[in-house]
């Protein structure tokens, strides 16, 4: 049997993957109404992640922040100390190098093989099976678990050994925020200049200079409803991340470091739970 531990916006849609490929699941999460959907679809329901660690001899996680999995793996609840030797953590989560290697030492402990797969793709991609996989940690496991991977995801690409998958997701998404709050800006300046917004838009997302991502933002900015693919209070998250892996490697972030604090500023406001794109709504002027 599969565990999947995690079933927010992206582990609920990845695990429903890979119950529709006709696997047999046993989740679980902190809080159970999020499981209801999947359960009613045959998943089965663990009571804790030890039960979990119990039934599954493959363990997906796919949380919040480093501390969730920490507390989920290593916790008086958790799964790591209930795994049978040889089993596979395969680790989701966006999650910092450090601490990626740190989790892997604690499977490596307990005779737990360890491989990191965060992803790049966000609720639709999730949901499609659209999914692209960062691997890290050894080549062998990962073909493993490929075919499962495949389930989620379109493609599966190696970075090398641990730490290497996480190092990886977490420059993607600095390009990302960064991207996103320069589009804001942009727009919000073009508006105060008197251009249409649409123009302005049109203009930006079909010359060179625009990140293809932000397409998939216009939607949400043109009509004003933010409701979250990727949640605001992530993206804060993935820039400590990378703030926190910039120090461990005596690297000077000075754009990063103010972006991280224009999206901390706009979770403080109460925006954490809407989509990123609304730090375009946050910087806009108020009339
Ligand atoms: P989400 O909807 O906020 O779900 C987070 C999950 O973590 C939920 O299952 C939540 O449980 C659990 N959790 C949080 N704190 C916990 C704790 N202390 N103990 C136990 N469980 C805890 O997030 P998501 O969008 O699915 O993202 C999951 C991970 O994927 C994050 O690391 C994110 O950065 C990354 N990611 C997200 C996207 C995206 O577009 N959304 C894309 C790529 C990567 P509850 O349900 O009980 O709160």
């Amino acid at each position: 049997m599969i565990g999947f531990i995690g079933l927010g916006i992206m582990g609920s849609r990845m695990a429903e993957n890979l119950l529709k490929s006709s696997h047999e699941i046993v989740v679980y999460n902190r809080t159970k109404e999020k499981a209801e959907d999947l359960l009613k679809k045959g998943a089965n329901w663990a009571a804790s992640p030890k039960e979990v660690a119990a039934r599954s001899t493959v363990i997906f996680t796919m949380l919040a922040v480093p501390k969730a999995v920490e507390e989920v793996a290593l916790g008086e609840e958790g799964f790591l100390g209930s795994l049978r030797e040889g089993s596979l953590w395969v680790e989701c989560s966006t999650v910092d190098p450090a601490f990626t290697r740190r989790m892997a030492a604690e499977a490596e402990k307990r005779q737990i093989r360890f491989l990191e797969a965060p992803v790049s793709g966000s609720r639709i991609p999730a949901e499609k099976a659209e999914l692209v996989f960062l691997v890290g940690g050894k080549e062998e496991d990962m073909e493993e678990v490929r075919p499962l991977l495949q389930t989620m995801g379109k493609d599966v690409l190696y970075q090398g050994e641990t730490g290497k998958g996480t190092s990886m997701k977490i420059v993607i998404n600095l390009m990302l925020a960064q991207s996103m709050a320069a589009f804001a800006e942009a727009l919000n300046l073009g508006e105060a200049l008197g251009l249409q917004k649409e123009t302005v838009m049109e203009t930006l997302l079909n010359g060179p200079t625009a990140a293809p991502m932000l397409k998939g933002k216009k939607t949400k900015i043109l009509s004003g409803e933010y409701s979250a693919d990727f949640p605001l209070r992530l993206m804060q998250k993935d820039l400590q991340l990378v703030s926190q892996a910039a120090y461990e490697h005596s690297l000077s972030m000075p754009s990063a470091n103010l972006t991280k604090e224009l999206y901390a500023l706009a979770k403080q406001q109460g925006l954490g739970e809407l989509d990123f794109s609304a730090i375009y709504q946050f910087l806009k002027p108020t009339k």
